[in-house]
């Protein structure tokens, strides 16, 4: 059955079985959440009870595990120039994805990384890919969802054509995919505010990457113009995209069945924003 699947990235304060519970309160039926402090490189393990908590809260509300999008930590760096960096980063990024596992969750929505005027871009994108080849062979059954960036300062992903290299050499093709900020999209590059380039960006993710490995979305409004490459998210209705583009969206079967998740600023609307966009949806 075709259905919207929508929600916010919810905080996880006191456990990551708050999670769902707060992921309802606001009318939910998804949600992204950090199953770990996104600020710290070490976190204690999740417990027997953690984890229990967690699946019996998503049972209690109806979130389904297919739908459910964690984030990684910002501090990891998965295509990282320094040996060091890089080393901490894929310790980083496995514990991630075997809390995944731990969780019974079936994607981890990740940034690809930074090449910090190092190394090449290629080079960049070529530590990524292996980096996520050494977390796939470590864990099982976790699809490792790689976010389209801004292309803010030396963040490589903006364009689909680095995400497509990235999954060129990723040799578990069944486990690897992409996440799409609207937000990251448009002021890296691709002017998804009109209706002729909003069909046109989403034909050419096609032919680049292909619709099969779109696994989730997030969706924001942008503050900051197209192509600016500055990752300034806004509250939807609120910044630089207009309602069309909203209804536009959400009327568009292609996001049918995946995670559609705010990152919006001022999660004090994020109930009203669900309401309104499911209303979209539905052509109201
Ligand atoms: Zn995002
Ligand atoms: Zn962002």
């Amino acid at each position: 059955m075709k259905k919207k699947y929508i929600g916010a990235h919810v905080s996880a304060a006191g456990g990551v079985e708050n999670a769902p519970i707060n992921a309802a309160e606001i009318g939910a039926n998804t949600f992204a959440l950090f199953t770990k402090n996104q600020r710290q490189w070490k976190a204690p393990k999740l417990t027997a009870k953690n984890i229990a908590a967690f699946k019996e809260n998503c049972d209690k509300f109806g979130f389904n595990a297919a739908h459910i999008l964690p984030h990684d930590s910002y501090l990891i760096n998965l295509g990282h120039p320094s040996q060091d960096g890089l080393e901490k980063s894929r310790e980083a990024f496995l514990d991630e994805m075997q809390r995944c596992e731990a969780l019974g969750l079936q994607l981890l929505n990740f940034h690809p990384g930074s090449h910090l005027n190092q190394i090449s871009l290629e080079d960049c994108l070529d530590r990524i890919a292996e980096s996520i080849n050494i977390s796939l062979d470590k864990t099982k059954g976790v699809i490792a969802v790689i976010e389209n960036t801004a292309g803010q300062g030396s963040n490589v992903g903006f364009m689909f054509e680095h995400l497509a290299h990235i999954i060129d050499k990723v040799e578990d093709k069944s486990r690897v995919g992409v996440c799409l900020d609207t937000c990251h999209t448009y002021s890296g590059g691709y002017d998804i505010k009109t209706e002729k380039g909003y069909l046109a960006t989403f034909a050419h993710f096609d032919k680049v990457i292909g619709k099969n490995y779109l696994k989730g979305i997030h969706l924001n409004d942008t503050k900051k113009p197209h192509a600016s490459r500055v990752d300034r998210h806004d509250n939807i209705g609120k910044g630089l995209f207009g309602l069309d583009f909203f209804k536009r969206f959400m009327q568009d079967g292609r996001f049918d069945n995946m995670p559609i998740i705010l990152e919006t600023p001022d999660e004090t609307l994020w109930k009203e924003e669900i309401e309104l966009l499911l209303s979209l949806a539905k052509g109201e």
